[in-house]
């Protein structure tokens, strides 16, 4: 921002009227307790006040900060898409947009996440608002908790079907309304209760996380696809709370049920609850998750796995030599590259993994208890069929390729952020080693810097 502006003179005094605006201005901007950024439409940055740049600066990859979209590329790589797409000669482009940088820093317990409000104010000019909300998340996050345990009480309770679980999650008995809303006779008796979640959407392990949830907090609620017995699936919200008495007696086991299972069948409200998911967990351009989804999940997941230890694998992705595509192509053939390649990421993992576009053409995908050569052999079968496929874009084939890096922990340790280091450090790896293969982090590669900034991609 610069104070060399020269005024107008002006005989009626004019001129020191517009320096006294101008200076309050300029002060507003400096003790904004907000980011100011004002950037042409391109997202080059024309000014911006002290917080942005303490705000951006730890995301700039070259140490300077002369485009917003550039700035945030590695961690909101919708932002320019949205502008893009965005018709109207003015307005808001996106309202508060969160921002993942990382699922806390070392020493920091918490993501750090900034909210970002991007506006359009003419055809030319852009103004961003950038702020640190990383608490205020944290607020809302345990209000969604309670918002969804309130609900499940106080809302439509027209039917459910109310189950008691033993101590390891099997169904103890059956009555009516089990027959209701799930179509399940005396069979789903001993049965676990992952009987009525999609086949693969549900570990032996997470079944018992829910229950280790229901004992730790008094109860466990989750919303999602449900089955019934003949196949059929519904929406459905699924609710465990523990029993009393359930201690046994002289090291015997308890004969009654542990834990009680309440499902409701809310299709009718499905629509909503996936518009909100996605508006605020999808990525616009190729609808898999986004990078907010991507941490938030493997940051509860890398929990459960330090209190029930397996192993948890990542797979990191990236695009070889993507920017020549982009170059022959066009952004748009870039584009179509990314949402072909989303697709058959999508197709390839399990329900239960988490596929999340987190970077421009990067990709990342957990696997909940895999270890690393299950998801090498994964990894392996991916990178092979993008080989050889190809993408049809304006009459065009356009071939491509993807290198991996997948890392694995084994109790949650390090938590997602060294989970994701590591299998950023094996892709590095492997683009150096020529690229379209898949590497497996060993503890050497810990030595060697991965931003090509840093001389490590390209060195070899
Ligand atoms: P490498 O094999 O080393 O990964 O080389 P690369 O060219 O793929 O990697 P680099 O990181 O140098 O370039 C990535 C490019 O991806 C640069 C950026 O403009 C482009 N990109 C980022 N987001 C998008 C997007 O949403 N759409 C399109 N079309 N391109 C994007
Ligand atoms: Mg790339
Ligand atoms: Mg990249």
């Amino acid at each position: 921002m610069s104070d060399q502006v020269t005024y107008p003179q002006d005989p009626h005094g004019g001129c020191e009227q517009l320096r006294a605006e101008h200076e309050a201005l300029i002060q507003f901007l400096y003790l904004a307790p907000v980011g100011l950024v004002q950037a042409d439409i391109d997202g080059a940055i024309v000014m911006m006040n002290p917080i942005s740049a303490q705000l951006l600066m730890p995301l700039s990859r070259s140490g300077g900060l002369d485009n917003l979209f550039d700035a945030l590329d590695s961690v909101a790589p919708d932002l320019r898409y949205l502008c893009d797409q965005y018709a109207l000669p003015s307005g808001k482009i996106c309202d508060g947009l969160h921002v993942h940088l990382n699922a806390g820093a070392p020493g920091k317990k918490l993501p750090q996440i900034l909210s970002v409000t991007l506006l359009k104010l003419d055809a030319t000019r852009l103004m961003a608002v950038i702020d640190d909300v990383t608490m205020q998340v944290r607020r809302e996050r345990q209000l969604r908790h309670n918002d969804a345990w309130l609900n499940a009480i106080l809302t439509g309770i027209t039917d459910y079907a109310l189950v008691g679980l033993d101590a390891r999650g099997a169904v103890t008995e059956w009555n009516p309304s089990i027959g209701r809303v799930t179509g399940f006779g005396q069979d789903a008796v001993g049965q676990p209760y992952s009987i009525f979640y999609p086949q693969d959407a549900m570990t032996q392990e997470h079944l018992l996380d829910r229950l280790r949830d229901a004992d730790k907090d008094g109860w466990s609620m989750d919303e999602g696809k449900r089955v019934r017995a003949d196949g059929s699936a519904f929406w459905g919200s699924a609710m465990i709370a523990p029993l009393p008495d359930r201690d046994a007696v002289d090291g015997e086991e308890p004969d009654g049920p542990a834990y009680c299972l309440i499902l409701r069948d809310i299709t009718d409200k499905r629509e909503a609850i996936e518009r909100r998911r996605r508006e605020a967990f999808g990525d616009h351009l190729t609808g898999l998750a986004n990078r907010r989804a991507f941490f938030e999940s493997a940051e509860q997941e890398l929990v459960h796995s330090r209190a029930a230890p397996r192993p948890t694998a990542v797979i990191a992705f990236d695009a070889d030599h993507f920017k020549a595509i982009n170059d022959r192509h066009g952004h748009p053939g870039g584009d179509a590259v990314l949402q072909h390649l989303a697709a058959i990421l999508a197709e390839t993992f399990r329900e239960v993994d988490v596929v999340a576009r987190i970077g421009g053409e990067e990709f990342a995908v957990l696997l909940p208890s895999t270890d690393l050569p299950r998801a090498a052999v994964v990894a392996e079968r991916l990178r092979a069929i993008v080989a050889s496929s190809s993408v049809h874009f304006e009459g065009a084939r356009i071939h491509y390729t993807v290198s991996a890096g997948v890392a694995c922990v084994l109790d949650g340790e390090g938590g997602i952020d060294l989970l994701l280091k590591r299998a950023d450090q094996a892709l590095y790896a492997a683009k150096r080693a020529g690229r379209n293969r898949v590497e497996r982090w060993r503890a050497e590669l810990s030595a060697v810097p991965i931003h090509p900034a840093e001389g490590g991609r390209d060195a070899a």
